[in-house]
């Protein structure tokens, strides 16, 4: 069984994703500490999580201020600051290798009833689990991007997932504000399987001159209700993540997931979306 009474949440990894995570543990009340490998990494998630807050607080959307949100949190490069977790999010780069010697330092520092979830977006629940004593305690909380908005919060159940342990995951998630839905644990899940080839086929229909970027964005805005189209929600993503998970679910999945010639150009080039200041179009 995993402890259900949860005050302090382990967040590994403060990039995008991590800092993301722990602004919104912290915001709903929880204490969180925040491990990265480096100090300055650690320091630059708080830039993140602070200039976050303070755009809510400018729109009269937080509870508390956010000097009290921030302080809920406690930075940290050493494993064993997380010992007195009670619930543990990995959020570090998408590499298997790495999650893995992330997960066994959790299993090592951890009690034995902390849920211990990942954030990947593509990567296999269970194999991240494979090497642990207890596989049963890992499942996916796969949080979007960016993570203080984004509602959604896909829980992905692996092969040795438990059922007590999945029921958390969903409860806590909600504890988080955020509204979820389940997969199992299958290549890209439901979120990235779905995403994936459409952003590809996006860049395709612009590669082959179907149309331009502008209207092929606008169609699909336009003609199928979402909020953007693939071409813009790309260089948002970023270009290089794109293609690496596409990669994964080739590898994965076959050739109906062959990524787009243009995106593998694109990364090489450097242009690498939103992030870089140029993808598929010109960004401040
Ligand atoms: P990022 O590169 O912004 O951050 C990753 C952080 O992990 C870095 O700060 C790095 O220093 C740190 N790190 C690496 N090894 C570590 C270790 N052993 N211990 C602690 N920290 C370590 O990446 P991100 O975009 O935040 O992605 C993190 C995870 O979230 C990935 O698995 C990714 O697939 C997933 N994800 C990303 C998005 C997205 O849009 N960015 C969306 C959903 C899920």
């Amino acid at each position: 069984m995993v402890r259900d009474d949860i005050d302090t949440i382990g967040v590994v990894g403060a990039g995008t994703m991590g800092a993301g995570i722990a602004q919104v543990a912290a915001t709903a009340g929880y204490d969180v500490v925040m491990r990265d490998v480096e100090e300055s990494f650690v320091e630059s998630g708080f830039d993140s999580i602070e200039d976050s807050l303070d755009r809510f607080a400018g729109k009269d959307a937080l509870e508390d201020d956010p000097a009290t949100i921030r302080e809920r949190i406690a930075g940290t490069t050493d494993y064993d600051d997380l010992a007195d977790c009670d619930a543990v999010v990995e959020a570090v780069i998408e590499n298997l290798d790495v999650k893995k010697d992330v997960f066994q330092e959790l299993e090592r520092v951890c009690d034995d009833d902390v849920l211990l979830a990942t954030n990947t977006s593509t990567l296999s629940i269970t194999s991240i689990a494979a090497p642990l004593d207890r596989p049963e305690r890992v499942v996916g909380l796969h949080f979007m991007n960016p993570v203080p908005i984004m509602e959604g919060v896909e829980v992905v159940v692996g092969e040795k997932t438990t059922d007590d342990v999945v029921a958390l995951a969903h409860d806590l998630a909600e504890e988080l504000g955020k509204t979820t839905w389940e997969s199992d644990d299958k290549p890209g899940f439901v979120t990235n399987r779905i995403l994936m080839p459409w952003i590809n086929e996006g860049i395709r229909a612009y590669d082959e001159g179907v149309a331009s970027k502008e209207d092929i964005d606008r169609g699909m805005t336009l003609g199928t209700n979402v909020p953007m189209g693939p071409l813009t929600l790309a260089d948002h993503i970023g270009l290089d993540v794109c293609l690496h998970a596409s990669e994964t679910l080739h590898e994965e999945l076959g050739d109906r997931y062959k990524p787009a010639y243009l995106l593998k150009r694109k990364v090489e080039a450097g242009d690498l979306g939103k992030k870089s200041g140029e993808g598929f179009y010109e960004h401040d």
